[in-house]
């Protein structure tokens, strides 16, 4: 006999796995009463523990709530529960992978599908920062498809918890996730983490798409740690960039600007060349 099904408080089901993530596993919820499917974010309070804590992270979800729903590419957070051990969101699912994935299927992304697919994330980090909200962790494996079709929207995941949780998950990304690739130099500085570090994340997620590989990977941490606060990364080896154009690699080392204060704003990098309109952007150099 199997066991009954995990019943999130009151409304729903959970089912299957859909992931896991830093501090939270994330299942498959369906809504009994009206049998829509959701993703629900189960998230234990053991690592948010103290009580004035959990007033920033309610307020920090109010946030969310509001924010989630005004754009197309972020994924709207629906509901919300609490038990005595848990937190539960739940979240549009979205049913077409992470876009992780993709890029790992594909190799690459051609120029003109990366440019279209950076410039909507860069519109939705856009709509974020607006509202006064740092995502603090973009990358691939935040970034899902709203389907399995090829041409599916893109949804920005993950976000608006990050700055309260920020201590348990800069420990947990780097000591069990063991990839800081995508963080910028600022975070290791020191120095602040404001709107700029998702800037510097989307170049780390757009150099990725162009070739297939990130950045700053290198042997150990530390060593990429380094090789991010020194902003030490090439366009090699040239065969992956061959045909990639030198625009696409100057909107690349524009948001890969070391000091924060100089880096491109989400505005500006949207006003880049290479993002500003849909005309072919990289003629020139072909
Ligand atoms: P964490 O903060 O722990 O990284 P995430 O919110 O990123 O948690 O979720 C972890 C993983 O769960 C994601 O990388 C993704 O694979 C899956 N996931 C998260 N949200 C959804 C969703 N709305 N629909 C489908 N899968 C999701
Ligand atoms: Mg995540």
């Amino acid at each position: 006999m199997s066991p009954a099904p995990a019943t999130v408080p009151c409304q729903y089901r959970t089912g299957k796995t859909l992931g896991s993530g830093t501090y939270a596993i994330v299942k498959e919820a369906i809504h009994i009463k009206t049998g829509k499917y959701y993703a629900c974010k189960v998230i234990n309070k053991k690592l948010m523990e103290g009580r004035e804590y959990m007033a920033s992270v309610r307020n920090e979800i109010a946030v969310l709530k509001k924010v989630s729903s005004g754009n197309r590419n972020i994924v709207t957070l629906h509901d919300y529960f609490e038990t005595a051990h848990n937190l539960y969101l739940v979240f549009d699912l979205c049913t077409g992978g992470e876009l992780f994935d993709r890029i790992c299927a594909k190799g690459n992304y051609d120029e003109t599908d990366a440019a279209s697919l950076v410039r909507t994330i860069f519109t939705a980090v856009k709509y974020i920062h607006d509202a006064g909200i740092v995502h603090r962790d973009l990358k691939p494996e935040n970034l899902l498809f709203r389907t399995k079709k090829e041409d599916a929207d893109i949804m920005i995941a993950d976000f608006g918890l990050s700055r309260v949780m920020e201590e348990e998950k800069f420990q947990l990304l780097t000591e069990i996730c063991g990839t800081p690739g995508y963080m910028a130099p600022e975070i290791f500085k020191k120095t602040g983490h404001s709107k700029p570090v998702d800037v510097w994340a989307m170049g780390v997620i757009t150099y990725f798409l162009l070739c297939g590989y990130t950045p700053f990977d290198r042997d150990t941490q530390q060593q990429e740690m380094e090789a991010i606060i020194a902003g030490d990364y090439k366009f090699e080896p040239e065969e992956y960039w061959a045909n990639v154009s030198s625009t696409a690699r100057e909107f690349v080392s524009e948001c890969l600007t070391i000091d924060p204060a100089s880096r491109p704003t989400c505005e500006q990098a949207l006003k880049h060349r290479w993002l500003a309109s849909d005309s072919p952007h990289f003629v020139e150099d072909q």
